[in-house]
Formats: C-alpha cells, sequence, structure tokens
C-alpha cells in the first residue's frame, strides 16, 4: 500500500519522500487511520517497527488541517511523553524531518541538562511538545507550558515508563491535560 492510499496530505507525502520511504510499515498501516478518525489508540510495537512516524504524520496533519484557527500565538495542541531524553531527541528530530514542508513547530524538553534554553524555546510558541516526564512537570509549575490546549497526548514506550517509575508523573500530566482529548498509548510489551 502506498502512503498516499492513507489519505496524507501533500506537504506530509514530500518529506516522506526525501526520507526514501516507499511504504508504510505495518504499524502505520494499521495506526494511521485510527489516529486520524480521532479515536484513541493502543499500539503494540517495538522500536524499529516505525512506530514514530505512526503517531508523528498523523497529529502533523490534524495539526496542520487547523492552522488556520488561530493567529494569535501558538498553543501547544499535542504532547508526546518519552520516558529518556534520547527518545524524546529522537522523537522531535523525526517530527521535524516529517513537519519539514509545514510550518508547525515542535519543541522538545528534557532533564539533565540547562533550563533555560527551554523556556526561551517555549516562549516563542510551539505547535508540538515532546517532553520527559519530570522535566515537563517543572517547567509546567514555573508557568512555561500551558496543557490547557492539548488535543492529542501521546505516551510513547508506556512499558518502559512504568518501569522507571513514572506512573504518578505520567497521572499528574494526564490530569492537566483537558478531559477531552485523544490519547494514544505505545508499548513494546
Ligand atoms: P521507529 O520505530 O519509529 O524508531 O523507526 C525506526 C526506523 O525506521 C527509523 O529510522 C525510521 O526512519 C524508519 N522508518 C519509519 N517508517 C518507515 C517506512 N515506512 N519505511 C522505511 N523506513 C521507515
Amino acid at each position: 500500500m502506498p502512503f498516499k492510499e492513507l489519505q496524507l496530505i501533500k506537504p506530509l507525502l514530500k518529506a516522506i519522500a526525501e526520507q526514501n520511504y516507499d511504504a508504510p510499515t505495518p504499524v502505520q498501516e494499521q495506526t494511521i487511520p485510527l489516529v486520524l478518525a480521532k479515536k484513541d489508540v493502543i499500539t503494540t510495537a517495538q522500536t524499529g517497527t516505525g512506530k514514530t512516524a505512526a503517531f508523528a504524520l498523523p497529529i502533523l496533519q490534524m495539526l496542520f488541517d487547523k492552522q488556520d484557527a488561530g493567529k494569535k500565538g501558538k498553543k501547544i495542541r499535542a504532547l508526546i511523553v518519552s520516558p529518556t531524553r534520547e527518545l524524546a531527541f529522537q522523537i522531535y528530530e523525526s517530527f521535524k524531518a516529517y513537519g519539514k514542508y509545514t510550518n508547525l513547530r515542535t519543541a522538545v524538553v528534557y532533564g539533565g541538562t540547562s533550563i533555560e534554553p527551554q523556556k526561551d524555546v517555549l516562549t516563542k510558541g510551539v505547535d508540538i511538545l515532546v517532553a520527559t516526564p519530570g522535566r515537563l512537570l517543572d517547567l509546567h509549575k514555573q508557568d512555561f507550558i500551558n496543557l490547557d490546549y492539548i488535543e492529542t497526548l501521546v505516551l510513547d514506550e508506556a512499558d518502559l515508563m512504568l518501569d522507571m517509575g513514572f506512573i504518578d508523573d505520567v497521572r499528574k500530566i494526564e490530569r492537566l491535560c483537558p478531559t477531552e482529548k485523544q490519547i494514544l498509548l505505545f508499548s513494546a510489551t
């Protein structure tokens, strides 16, 4: 099945072609239509199966479609929570690559590094935020992150997140987002 059959928009198809992806992987083929239909989804997928694109592409598409809605400064509309900074950074890079021909802005925040540059990026406004739980809550407490406009919450590597003891943080993050939202959960097990 070609990517076009997943009803993806041209700016995304162009970026996908530049990545030299011929066709969607099975996890993409199954997940993308459900995400575009605004369903909550639980996907079991290992790293390496193309799961990042399985959520990044439809999220970019949904936000792109609604882009003209407001020009009064960007609001975070998609939040991806990831257990480690390495994974968070990889997800951020993927959003940047796939979103190259949209003007959606993605940022990443994680712990173990200076918080000030992250505050600067957030102040400029982002559409999509990738974050590790602790730093996310820290920046939220300091009022640099507003989760009131989240439409889609992604819990990536959810099993690892539990193994690492992030359950309370993840619960807190979920409660800080609007009640009505789409939730996507990815787990290797
Ligand atoms: P992930 O499982 O998201 O970590 O992706 C694993 C690797 O597969 C990454 O290097 C992606 O660039 C690559 N990839 C993702 N989707 C496709 C696809 N449809 N065709 C070929 N490679 C892909």
